[in-house]
């Protein structure tokens, strides 16, 4: 049975498997990304973990990573939690595995997959919204993801919510992941309270701690308002939320679908939905560009 390998790196661990053409995930791997140990040695990790999976049923490789990729050269441009700068993945995996290799960046990569195999298949225009330690997102008109001009399309976590509000390590202020991130979440409900808890932690204590509730409600309110600011200028028939907040599942969707409604008042608002891919979107999206590189079968 042919299969492709699919990584995706992220910066805690890196998810690796073996996928059949049938979306089947085998042999999973996970190892955890050596960001101390410097940009080489996550390199080097992806190159070993690739070498690991191959076998002679294995006809392509793909590859998601966060921050910038430029997917037809082949190289991961630059992301801040690895530490590096122009990786040339596409060169050095093709040369181990002597196999057609493609790397996209990890948000295009879950949006190909949401698209294909997930919620929003068979959607022509949808959103799909990565909440994770930041935000951003895929977006499809026309049955199409919008790139933009610069491949930057979709950086909706750096919309602007709360015009002076706080400080963004983008420059800029208000920004909508200083609000709605998991990060943010956890970081601002560390500021009222002096508590440090994990954003999961922080949802789960919203019907007993009023810090933690007006914190979600700050969040929530913060990404309906984006989100309706995106309904009216792309209009997208549904909207997908997915990244490591998602598994918040109701406790998210709920109170962002009833803000939307209330800021869409004269036009019905988008489907919210939430990702059915969970945790293994990445490493779906990766198998999914793997499998365009590979040669037709027989
Ligand atoms: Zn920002």
């Amino acid at each position: 049975m042919r299969t492709v390998i699919a990584i995706d790196v992220g910066g805690t661990s890196i998810k690796a498997a073996r996928v059949a053409e049938s979306g089947e995930v085998l042999d999973r791997h996970r190892v955890a990304t050596p960001v101390s140990a410097g940009a080489g040695a996550v390199v080097a990790t992806i190159r070993e973990v690739a070498a690991w999976l191959h076998d002679a049923d294995v006809v392509a490789a793909g590859v998601v990573v966060p921050g910038i990729v430029d997917p037809a050269a082949g190289v991961a441009r630059y992301a801040a939690n690895l530490g590096w700068r122009d990786e040339p993945l596409v060169a050095l995996l093709q040369s181990d595995l002597a196999l057609p290799v493609r790397i996209d960046n990890d948000v295009r990569g879950a949006g190909l997959a949401e698209r294909s195999v997930g919620r929003a298949r068979g959607v022509p225009d949808c959103m799909i919204v990565m909440l994770g330690t930041g935000i951003s997102a895929v977006i499809v008109t026309g049955g199409q993801p919008m790139w933009g001009g610069a491949g930057m399309a979709g950086e909706v976590g750096h919309v602007c919510v709360v015009p002076n509000g706080e400080p963004c390590p983008c420059g800029q202020r208000g920004c909508l992941e200083r609000y709605a991130s998991g990060a943010a979440v956890a970081r601002r409900y560390g500021a009222l309270t002096g508590a440090a808890l994990p954003a999961e932690e922080v949802v789960a204590r919203q019907a007993v701690d009023p810090a933690a509730a007006q914190v979600w409600a700050e969040a929530t309110d913060a990404l309906a308002t984006v989100l309706a600011q995106c309904t009216l200028v792309v209009d997208p028939s549904l909207v997908v939320l997915a990244g490591g907040l998602a598994i918040a599942g109701e406790a998210l969707r709920a109170p962002v679908a009833a803000a939307l409604t209330t800021r869409l008042p004269w036009r019905t608002p988008p489907e919210l939905a939430m990702s059915t891919l969970g945790a293994d979107v990445g490493v779906h999206g990766a198998a999914l560009l793997a499998w365009s590189a590979a040669p037709p079968a027989g």
